[in-house]
């Protein structure tokens, strides 16, 4: 089985786990894991709404946001000296094509000593970014944008994650359908585009995770079976992995064993290893 778990989150500087850096690492430990990868999100825009930018993980302010980051990777190399377990610094990062984003974060690229970005996209947004939601934050809008406005930005959340493969930033990318979760983008009409994810993965030969959090929350990993059984074929050119997205210990390698029993049975081999971890640039 995957011995090895690269997508957590932690409650360090308010941070949306639940748990301390200390306390996830330990529980990894404990569970047998050889590896932890620590993958607090990295949102930073200056276009987010008022009311996000009052969540103090999501940073209208690249300059602030750089110094949680900073922060983030000293609390890490400290506790790296402490344990036994093999301790990877990464972020899961919200990628934005604002050219302000994209110039400010290759920056700072420069300065953050990260082993690795993954991709994960979690906002609504209009083409030019001056409209940003977080899905889960949909809900609060007021008014709330009409079904041909959700259909269009749906639309420009699923090449937004096409844009993200092709960045080249990433050592994998996760949760490829999201927004189903929150019963967007499910509809038959959006599975070309699902489709266009899949291809450009294939052609770029690029990593993407299985993510177990989906079990509980609609009884399903991310992404839906029949892409997955699509990537699959002849025992999977691109390589993938498990994750379990964990914000609780006890989320720490959650649904691994079933994963790895449905790839099986998918006949999917090639494996992501930490070997193909990489720094971004
Ligand atoms: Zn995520
Ligand atoms: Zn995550």
């Amino acid at each position: 089985m995957q011995n090895f778990t690269l997508h957590t989150h932690n409650n360090e500087l308010h941070f949306d786990g639940r748990y301390s850096a200390q306390e996830m690492i330990t529980t990894a430990q404990q569970k047998g894991f050889t590896t932890i990868g620590v993958s607090n999100h990295m949102i930073m825009h200056p276009n987010l709404t008022p009311y996000l930018s009052r969540e103090p993980m999501f940073f209208d302010n690249f300059e602030k946001a750089e110094a949680a980051y900073q922060r983030h990777i000293e609390i890490l190399q400290n506790l790296k000296t402490k344990f036994k377990i093999d301790i990877k610094v990464g972020f899961e990062v919200d990628f934005f094509q604002d050219p302000r984003w994209r110039n400010y974060f290759e920056k700072m690229l420069t300065r953050l000593p990260v082993d690795y970005l993954i991709s994960g996209s979690h906002f609504l947004k209009n083409k030019d970014e001056s409209f940003i939601c977080n899905i889960f934050h949909l809900k609060y809008l007021n008014p709330q944008p009409d079904s041909q406005t959700i259909h269009e930005l749906t639309i420009n959340h699923y090449e937004n994650i096409i844009a993200a493969i092709e960045s080249g930033y990433f050592s994998f990318i996760a949760h490829l359908d999201y927004c189903t979760i929150f019963g967007l983008g499910e509809d038959k009409r959006y599975d070309e585009y699902k489709y266009r994810i899949l291809e450009s993965l294939k052609k770029h030969n690029h990593p993407f995770e299985i993510n177990t959090g989906g079990y509980d929350r609609i009884g399903r990993p991310h992404p839906a079976e029949w892409m997955i059984k699509e990537m699959a074929n002849n025992g999977g050119k691109v390589p993938v992995l498990i994750s379990d997205d964990a914000h609780y210990t006890e989320k720490i390698g959650r649904y691994f064993p079933e994963v790895e029993k449905m790839l099986a049975d998918m006949g999917y081999t090639n494996r992501f290893t930490l070997e193909m971890l990489r720094k971004p640039l």
